[in-house]
Protein backbone atom coordinates (compact mmCIF):
# COMPACT_ATOMS: atom_id res chain seq x y z
CA UNK A 1 0.00 0.00 0.00
CA UNK A 2 2.40 2.24 1.10
CA UNK A 3 4.94 1.60 -1.94
CA UNK A 4 1.97 1.81 -4.20
CA UNK A 5 1.09 5.50 -2.79
CA UNK A 6 4.75 6.47 -2.88
CA UNK A 7 4.65 5.81 -6.48
CA UNK A 8 1.74 7.60 -7.11
CA UNK A 9 3.37 10.62 -5.56
CA UNK A 10 6.48 10.32 -7.50
CA UNK A 11 4.36 10.13 -10.39
CA UNK A 12 2.60 13.12 -9.47
CA UNK A 13 5.36 15.03 -8.56
CA UNK A 14 7.49 14.09 -11.79
CA UNK A 15 4.10 15.21 -14.22
CA UNK A 16 4.54 18.43 -11.96
CA UNK A 17 7.95 18.71 -13.35
CA UNK A 18 7.46 17.72 -16.32
CA UNK A 19 4.69 20.55 -16.61
CA UNK A 20 6.65 23.10 -15.55
CA UNK A 21 9.88 22.32 -17.97
CA UNK A 22 6.74 21.83 -21.00
CA UNK A 23 5.72 25.28 -19.98
CA UNK A 24 8.74 26.92 -20.14
CA UNK A 25 9.55 25.27 -23.61
CA UNK A 26 6.25 27.56 -24.33
CA UNK A 27 7.35 30.44 -23.62
CA UNK A 28 10.26 32.65 -25.61
CA UNK A 29 12.94 33.05 -22.87
CA UNK A 30 14.64 30.20 -22.05
CA UNK A 31 17.22 31.82 -19.29
CA UNK A 32 15.75 30.91 -16.17
CA UNK A 33 15.55 26.59 -15.88
CA UNK A 34 12.57 25.47 -14.00
CA UNK A 35 13.99 22.31 -12.97
CA UNK A 36 17.69 21.96 -11.71
CA UNK A 37 18.04 18.54 -10.96
CA UNK A 38 17.27 14.94 -11.92
CA UNK A 39 16.34 13.76 -15.48
CA UNK A 40 14.31 16.97 -16.41
CA UNK A 41 16.98 19.31 -14.99
CA UNK A 42 19.24 17.92 -17.25
CA UNK A 43 16.73 18.06 -20.28
CA UNK A 44 16.09 21.67 -19.48
CA UNK A 45 19.61 22.32 -19.52
CA UNK A 46 20.33 20.67 -22.44
CA UNK A 47 17.56 22.47 -24.01
CA UNK A 48 18.94 25.86 -23.14
CA UNK A 49 22.47 25.16 -24.28
CA UNK A 50 20.84 23.89 -27.60
CA UNK A 51 18.90 26.97 -27.71
CA UNK A 52 21.88 29.35 -26.67
CA UNK A 53 23.68 27.91 -29.32
CA UNK A 54 21.04 28.72 -31.93
CA UNK A 55 20.85 32.16 -31.11
CA UNK A 56 24.62 32.36 -31.22
CA UNK A 57 24.88 31.30 -34.58
CA UNK A 58 21.76 33.15 -35.57
CA UNK A 59 23.55 36.37 -35.13
CA UNK A 60 26.64 35.58 -35.96
CA UNK A 61 24.99 34.99 -39.55
CA UNK A 62 22.95 38.29 -38.96
CA UNK A 63 26.29 40.27 -38.31
CA UNK A 64 27.91 38.58 -41.50
CA UNK A 65 24.81 39.71 -43.69
CA UNK A 66 25.40 43.30 -42.47
CA UNK A 67 28.84 43.12 -43.49
CA UNK A 68 28.10 41.94 -46.47
CA UNK A 69 25.33 44.53 -46.73
CA UNK A 70 27.75 47.59 -45.90
CA UNK A 71 30.30 46.39 -48.34
CA UNK A 72 27.35 46.47 -51.32
CA UNK A 73 26.44 49.83 -49.96
CA UNK A 74 29.87 50.83 -50.21
CA UNK A 75 29.89 50.13 -53.87
CA UNK A 76 30.46 53.23 -56.58
CA UNK A 77 28.38 51.17 -58.45
CA UNK A 78 24.22 51.26 -57.99
CA UNK A 79 23.18 47.76 -57.53
CA UNK A 80 19.78 46.14 -57.43
CA UNK A 81 18.67 42.65 -57.17
CA UNK A 82 15.90 41.59 -58.71
CA UNK A 83 13.70 37.95 -58.12
CA UNK A 84 12.65 35.84 -60.43
CA UNK A 85 9.69 38.26 -61.55
CA UNK A 86 11.61 40.69 -62.00
CA UNK A 87 10.63 42.48 -59.40
CA UNK A 88 13.14 44.74 -56.95
CA UNK A 89 14.62 42.76 -53.87
CA UNK A 90 16.99 45.33 -52.67
CA UNK A 91 19.28 48.01 -53.57
CA UNK A 92 22.25 50.31 -52.56
CA UNK A 93 21.73 53.49 -51.84
CA UNK A 94 23.88 54.58 -55.70
CA UNK A 95 21.27 52.35 -57.07
CA UNK A 96 18.46 54.82 -55.59
CA UNK A 97 20.36 58.00 -56.50
CA UNK A 98 20.60 56.96 -60.05
CA UNK A 99 16.96 55.65 -60.42
CA UNK A 100 15.28 57.54 -57.84
CA UNK A 101 14.18 54.67 -55.88
CA UNK A 102 12.61 54.94 -52.36
CA UNK A 103 13.09 52.01 -50.02
CA UNK A 104 9.67 52.42 -48.36
CA UNK A 105 7.89 52.58 -51.76
CA UNK A 106 9.72 50.73 -54.33
CA UNK A 107 10.87 47.27 -52.81
CA UNK A 108 8.94 44.39 -54.32
CA UNK A 109 7.99 46.50 -57.31
CA UNK A 110 8.72 45.36 -61.10
CA UNK A 111 11.86 47.39 -62.14
CA UNK A 112 11.18 47.63 -65.82
CA UNK A 113 7.73 49.81 -64.55
CA UNK A 114 9.84 52.32 -62.61
CA UNK A 115 12.55 52.87 -65.02
CA UNK A 116 10.46 53.85 -68.16
CA UNK A 117 13.63 54.45 -70.19
CA UNK A 118 12.68 53.06 -74.18
CA UNK A 119 16.32 51.90 -74.34
CA UNK A 120 15.93 49.47 -71.17
CA UNK A 121 12.76 48.60 -71.90
CA UNK A 122 14.07 46.98 -74.70
CA UNK A 123 16.89 45.92 -73.42
CA UNK A 124 15.64 44.07 -71.21
CA UNK A 125 12.61 42.44 -73.36
CA UNK A 126 15.35 41.06 -75.65
CA UNK A 127 16.81 39.64 -72.77
CA UNK A 128 20.51 39.73 -74.61
CA UNK A 129 22.60 40.78 -71.79
CA UNK A 130 26.12 40.39 -72.87
CA UNK A 131 26.84 43.98 -73.13
CA UNK A 132 25.84 47.06 -70.74
CA UNK A 133 23.74 49.78 -72.28
CA UNK A 134 23.61 53.34 -71.85
CA UNK A 135 20.38 55.17 -70.98
CA UNK A 136 19.89 59.01 -69.65
CA UNK A 137 19.91 59.35 -65.64
CA UNK A 138 16.81 60.57 -63.47
CA UNK A 139 18.69 63.89 -62.98
CA UNK A 140 19.09 63.90 -66.91
CA UNK A 141 18.31 67.42 -68.67
CA UNK A 142 19.73 68.78 -71.94
CA UNK A 143 21.91 71.18 -69.84
CA UNK A 144 23.38 68.98 -67.60
CA UNK A 145 23.23 65.21 -68.96
CA UNK A 146 23.93 62.96 -66.93
CA UNK A 147 24.50 59.31 -68.71
CA UNK A 148 23.84 55.51 -66.80
CA UNK A 149 25.61 52.45 -67.90
CA UNK A 150 23.50 49.66 -67.01
CA UNK A 151 24.76 45.83 -67.23
CA UNK A 152 22.02 43.00 -66.47
CA UNK A 153 23.60 39.67 -65.08
CA UNK A 154 21.77 37.00 -64.51
CA UNK A 155 22.64 34.45 -61.46
CA UNK A 156 21.06 32.02 -59.36
CA UNK A 157 17.81 30.39 -60.55
CA UNK A 158 16.37 32.77 -62.63
CA UNK A 159 17.71 35.81 -60.65
CA UNK A 160 18.88 38.72 -61.91
CA UNK A 161 21.71 41.45 -60.63
CA UNK A 162 21.40 44.49 -61.99
CA UNK A 163 24.58 46.99 -61.79
CA UNK A 164 24.35 50.24 -63.17
CA UNK A 165 27.43 52.92 -63.39
CA UNK A 166 27.47 56.93 -63.73
CA UNK A 167 29.20 57.58 -67.26
CA UNK A 168 28.96 61.00 -67.55
CA UNK A 169 32.08 62.06 -67.33
CA UNK A 170 33.31 59.61 -69.73
CA UNK A 171 31.00 59.95 -72.65
CA UNK A 172 31.84 63.84 -72.09
CA UNK A 173 35.65 62.74 -72.35
CA UNK A 174 34.59 61.07 -75.39
CA UNK A 175 32.55 63.47 -76.96
CA UNK A 176 35.79 66.11 -76.25
CA UNK A 177 38.30 64.13 -77.85
CA UNK A 178 36.11 63.44 -80.92
CA UNK A 179 35.40 66.97 -81.07
CA UNK A 180 39.27 67.77 -81.21
CA UNK A 181 39.64 65.06 -83.83
CA UNK A 182 37.62 66.94 -86.06
CA UNK A 183 38.45 70.62 -85.04
CA UNK A 184 41.71 69.38 -85.78
CA UNK A 185 41.49 67.63 -89.42
CA UNK A 186 38.95 70.59 -90.41
CA UNK A 187 42.43 72.80 -89.23
CA UNK A 188 44.73 71.32 -91.64
CA UNK A 189 42.47 70.71 -94.38
CA UNK A 190 41.67 74.23 -95.22
CA UNK A 191 45.64 75.16 -95.93
CA UNK A 192 45.69 71.91 -97.27
CA UNK A 193 43.34 72.64 -99.96
CA UNK A 194 44.46 75.63 -100.28
CA UNK A 195 48.23 74.38 -101.35
CA UNK A 196 47.10 71.88 -103.37
CA UNK A 197 44.82 74.00 -105.62
CA UNK A 198 47.84 76.38 -106.21
CA UNK A 199 50.05 73.12 -107.04
CA UNK A 200 47.45 72.16 -109.45
CA UNK A 201 47.16 75.70 -110.65
CA UNK A 202 51.22 75.87 -111.27
CA UNK A 203 51.45 72.73 -113.03
CA UNK A 204 48.84 73.63 -115.52
CA UNK A 205 48.41 77.28 -116.25
CA UNK A 206 51.31 79.08 -118.06
CA UNK A 207 52.11 82.01 -115.13
CA UNK A 208 54.39 84.71 -115.49
CA UNK A 209 56.83 85.20 -113.16
CA UNK A 210 55.14 87.73 -110.77
CA UNK A 211 52.25 85.37 -110.46
CA UNK A 212 54.45 82.51 -109.77
CA UNK A 213 55.89 84.37 -107.22
CA UNK A 214 52.53 85.53 -105.72
CA UNK A 215 50.76 81.80 -105.76
CA UNK A 216 54.36 80.64 -103.97
CA UNK A 217 54.03 83.26 -101.62
CA UNK A 218 50.52 81.86 -100.96
CA UNK A 219 51.47 78.38 -100.62
CA UNK A 220 54.71 79.33 -97.98
CA UNK A 221 51.57 81.00 -96.04
CA UNK A 222 49.38 77.85 -95.82
CA UNK A 223 52.24 76.23 -94.88
CA UNK A 224 53.29 78.43 -92.45
CA UNK A 225 49.68 78.33 -90.61
CA UNK A 226 49.66 74.50 -90.67
CA UNK A 227 53.51 74.69 -89.12
CA UNK A 228 52.13 76.87 -86.03
CA UNK A 229 49.20 74.63 -85.54
CA UNK A 230 51.47 71.58 -85.63
CA UNK A 231 53.53 72.98 -83.30
CA UNK A 232 50.85 74.25 -80.58
CA UNK A 233 49.17 70.88 -80.96
CA UNK A 234 52.67 69.61 -79.80
CA UNK A 235 52.77 72.41 -77.14
CA UNK A 236 49.84 71.04 -75.55
CA UNK A 237 50.56 67.21 -75.68
CA UNK A 238 53.57 68.30 -74.34
CA UNK A 239 51.84 69.96 -71.28
CA UNK A 240 49.46 66.85 -70.98
CA UNK A 241 52.21 64.12 -70.71
CA UNK A 242 54.59 66.06 -68.67
CA UNK A 243 55.67 65.67 -64.85
CA UNK A 244 54.46 68.94 -62.83
CA UNK A 245 57.32 71.94 -63.31
CA UNK A 246 59.78 71.95 -60.84
CA UNK A 247 58.96 73.85 -57.35
CA UNK A 248 62.72 74.52 -56.72
CA UNK A 249 63.81 75.80 -60.75
CA UNK A 250 64.07 79.57 -60.47
CA UNK A 251 62.80 81.39 -63.58
CA UNK A 252 64.33 84.49 -64.20
CA UNK A 253 61.04 86.60 -65.18
CA UNK A 254 62.40 89.73 -66.08
CA UNK A 255 65.31 88.88 -68.25
CA UNK A 256 62.32 86.49 -69.68
CA UNK A 257 60.37 89.37 -70.08
CA UNK A 258 63.31 91.39 -71.96
CA UNK A 259 63.22 88.91 -74.83
CA UNK A 260 59.25 89.07 -75.01
CA UNK A 261 59.15 92.69 -74.95
CA UNK A 262 61.68 92.45 -77.96
CA UNK A 263 59.56 89.69 -79.89
CA UNK A 264 55.96 91.87 -79.17
CA UNK A 265 57.78 95.00 -81.30
CA UNK A 266 59.31 92.60 -83.82
CA UNK A 267 55.81 91.12 -84.19
CA UNK A 268 53.51 94.74 -83.71
CA UNK A 269 56.05 95.49 -86.62
CA UNK A 270 55.94 92.27 -89.15
CA UNK A 271 51.96 91.82 -88.69
CA UNK A 272 51.62 95.14 -89.99
CA UNK A 273 54.12 95.22 -92.64
CA UNK A 274 55.20 98.71 -91.15
CA UNK A 275 59.14 99.44 -90.50
CA UNK A 276 58.48 100.16 -86.62
CA UNK A 277 55.93 98.63 -83.98
CA UNK A 278 52.56 100.25 -84.82
CA UNK A 279 51.33 99.52 -81.31
CA UNK A 280 52.51 101.75 -77.91
CA UNK A 281 54.16 98.80 -76.10
CA UNK A 282 55.02 99.61 -72.20
CA UNK A 283 56.61 96.62 -69.62
CA UNK A 284 56.65 97.66 -65.94
CA UNK A 285 58.55 94.93 -64.82
CA UNK A 286 59.60 94.73 -61.16
CA UNK A 287 63.69 93.31 -61.82
CA UNK A 288 63.69 91.32 -58.43
CA UNK A 289 61.25 89.23 -58.78
CA UNK A 290 61.17 85.55 -59.62
CA UNK A 291 59.22 82.61 -59.77
CA UNK A 292 59.80 78.82 -59.19
CA UNK A 293 58.86 76.77 -62.50
CA UNK A 294 59.47 75.32 -66.25
CA UNK A 295 61.08 77.69 -68.10
CA UNK A 296 59.74 76.89 -71.31
CA UNK A 297 56.62 76.73 -70.38
CA UNK A 298 56.18 79.89 -68.74
CA UNK A 299 57.34 81.76 -71.63
CA UNK A 300 54.75 80.05 -73.72
CA UNK A 301 52.28 81.05 -71.61
CA UNK A 302 53.16 84.89 -71.21
CA UNK A 303 53.91 85.05 -75.36
CA UNK A 304 50.82 83.51 -76.18
CA UNK A 305 49.16 86.57 -73.95
CA UNK A 306 51.61 89.56 -75.25
CA UNK A 307 51.29 88.21 -79.13
CA UNK A 308 47.17 88.18 -78.83
CA UNK A 309 47.16 91.97 -77.21
CA UNK A 310 49.09 92.94 -80.45
CA UNK A 311 46.97 90.66 -82.80
CA UNK A 312 43.46 92.02 -81.77
CA UNK A 313 44.69 95.11 -80.86
CA UNK A 314 44.34 98.10 -84.02
CA UNK A 315 47.31 100.00 -84.70
CA UNK A 316 48.15 103.11 -82.41
CA UNK A 317 46.50 101.38 -79.68
CA UNK A 318 48.18 101.00 -76.14
CA UNK A 319 49.72 97.45 -74.40
CA UNK A 320 50.83 97.41 -71.18
CA UNK A 321 52.35 94.31 -69.79
CA UNK A 322 52.84 94.57 -65.69
CA UNK A 323 55.12 92.05 -63.48
CA UNK A 324 54.43 92.67 -60.31
CA UNK A 325 54.31 91.24 -56.64
CA UNK A 326 51.06 91.57 -55.40
CA UNK A 327 50.12 92.74 -51.45
CA UNK A 328 49.12 88.79 -50.50
CA UNK A 329 52.52 87.80 -51.29
CA UNK A 330 51.11 86.68 -54.88
CA UNK A 331 52.67 87.66 -57.69
CA UNK A 332 51.16 88.88 -61.16
CA UNK A 333 51.79 88.71 -64.86
CA UNK A 334 49.13 90.61 -66.82
CA UNK A 335 48.53 91.94 -70.34
CA UNK A 336 46.29 95.09 -70.95
CA UNK A 337 45.33 96.43 -73.80
CA UNK A 338 43.25 99.01 -75.33
CA UNK A 339 41.35 96.09 -78.30
CA UNK A 340 38.19 95.29 -79.15
CA UNK A 341 37.46 93.79 -76.18
CA UNK A 342 35.45 90.51 -75.92
CA UNK A 343 31.61 90.27 -74.47
CA UNK A 344 30.97 88.52 -71.83
CA UNK A 345 29.16 85.32 -72.89
CA UNK A 346 32.65 84.35 -74.27
CA UNK A 347 34.61 85.00 -71.71
CA UNK A 348 34.14 81.32 -69.85
CA UNK A 349 34.53 79.52 -73.49
CA UNK A 350 37.86 81.41 -74.50
CA UNK A 351 40.08 78.51 -73.18
CA UNK A 352 38.64 76.06 -74.80
CA UNK A 353 40.29 74.37 -77.78
CA UNK A 354 40.02 76.32 -81.01
CA UNK A 355 36.95 78.69 -79.87
CA UNK A 356 37.70 81.80 -81.49
CA UNK A 357 35.28 84.96 -80.87
CA UNK A 358 36.70 86.69 -84.14
CA UNK A 359 37.58 83.86 -86.31
CA UNK A 360 38.53 85.77 -89.67
CA UNK A 361 41.23 87.83 -87.34
CA UNK A 362 42.55 84.90 -85.96
CA UNK A 363 43.57 83.50 -88.70
CA UNK A 364 44.65 86.60 -90.64
CA UNK A 365 47.05 86.82 -88.04
CA UNK A 366 48.19 83.45 -87.25
CA UNK A 367 45.99 82.75 -84.78
CA UNK A 368 45.06 78.13 -84.09
CA UNK A 369 42.47 79.36 -81.68
CA UNK A 370 44.68 77.31 -79.04
CA UNK A 371 46.82 80.18 -77.71
CA UNK A 372 44.27 80.17 -74.49
CA UNK A 373 44.08 77.07 -73.63
CA UNK A 374 47.97 76.39 -73.60
CA UNK A 375 47.68 79.74 -70.95
CA UNK A 376 45.41 78.07 -68.92
CA UNK A 377 47.66 74.90 -68.57
CA UNK A 378 50.32 75.81 -68.47
CA UNK A 379 48.84 78.09 -65.24
CA UNK A 380 47.35 75.54 -63.49
CA UNK A 381 50.45 73.21 -63.83
CA UNK A 382 51.63 75.95 -61.81
CA UNK A 383 49.06 76.84 -59.44
CA UNK A 384 48.35 79.97 -60.21
CA UNK A 385 45.02 81.33 -61.76
CA UNK A 386 44.21 83.31 -64.89
CA UNK A 387 42.07 86.05 -64.83
CA UNK A 388 40.45 87.42 -67.73
CA UNK A 389 39.33 90.82 -67.78
CA UNK A 390 37.40 93.11 -70.66
CA UNK A 391 35.11 95.45 -72.06
CA UNK A 392 33.63 95.46 -74.82
CA UNK A 393 35.16 98.69 -77.25
CA UNK A 394 37.98 99.04 -74.01
CA UNK A 395 40.57 96.41 -73.87
CA UNK A 396 41.38 93.37 -72.23
CA UNK A 397 43.14 92.09 -69.35
CA UNK A 398 44.80 88.64 -69.10
CA UNK A 399 46.58 88.46 -65.55
CA UNK A 400 47.83 84.79 -64.22
CA UNK A 401 48.95 84.97 -60.51
CA UNK A 402 51.23 82.82 -59.05
CA UNK A 403 51.29 81.27 -55.59
CA UNK A 404 53.01 83.44 -53.11
CA UNK A 405 55.13 79.50 -52.30
CA UNK A 406 56.39 80.15 -56.00
CA UNK A 407 57.53 83.61 -55.59
CA UNK A 408 61.18 84.59 -54.83
CA UNK A 409 62.25 88.51 -54.14
CA UNK A 410 66.19 88.59 -55.27
CA UNK A 411 68.45 91.10 -52.82
CA UNK A 412 69.44 93.73 -55.41
CA UNK A 413 72.46 94.56 -54.81
P1 LIG B 1 43.74 82.56 -81.33
O1 LIG B 1 44.87 81.79 -81.86
O2 LIG B 1 42.51 82.53 -82.16
O3 LIG B 1 44.12 83.94 -80.91
P2 LIG B 1 43.45 82.07 -78.50
O4 LIG B 1 43.13 80.81 -77.77
O5 LIG B 1 44.74 82.72 -78.19
O6 LIG B 1 43.30 81.73 -80.03
O7 LIG B 1 42.28 83.10 -78.20
C1 LIG B 1 40.94 82.70 -78.32
C2 LIG B 1 40.07 83.84 -78.79
O8 LIG B 1 39.99 84.84 -77.78
C3 LIG B 1 40.62 84.57 -79.99
O9 LIG B 1 40.24 83.94 -81.19
C4 LIG B 1 40.02 85.94 -79.86
O10 LIG B 1 38.73 85.96 -80.42
C5 LIG B 1 39.89 86.13 -78.35
N1 LIG B 1 40.99 86.94 -77.79
C6 LIG B 1 42.13 86.49 -77.22
N2 LIG B 1 42.90 87.52 -76.79
C7 LIG B 1 42.22 88.64 -77.08
C8 LIG B 1 42.48 90.04 -76.88
N3 LIG B 1 43.61 90.47 -76.28
N4 LIG B 1 41.54 90.91 -77.31
C9 LIG B 1 40.42 90.50 -77.91
N5 LIG B 1 40.11 89.20 -78.12
C10 LIG B 1 41.00 88.28 -77.73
Amino acid sequence: MGVVAGGLVWVLLDTARAMRVLQWLRQDNVTAIPVSRGLWGEVSQRVRRLVRSGEQETKASEARLQAFLAALQASPNGLVLLDVQGRIEWFNQTAAAHFGFDTQRDLLQHFVNLVRDPGFTRYYAEGDFSAPIVMPGRDHTLARPVRLSVHIHPYGEGRQLLLSRDVTQFEQADAMRRDFVANVSHEIRTPLTVISGFVETLQTLPLDEVERARYLELMAQQAQRMQTLVNDLLVLSRLEGSPLPSETEWVGVPRLLQYLENEGRALSTVLNEASAPVHHLIFDVSQDLDISGAHSELQSAMSNLISNAIRYTPNGGELRVQWRRAEDGRAEFSVTDTGPGIAPEHISRLTERFYRVDRSRSRDTGGTGLGLAIVKHVAQRHGAELKIESTLGKGSRFAIVFPAARVRTRRSD
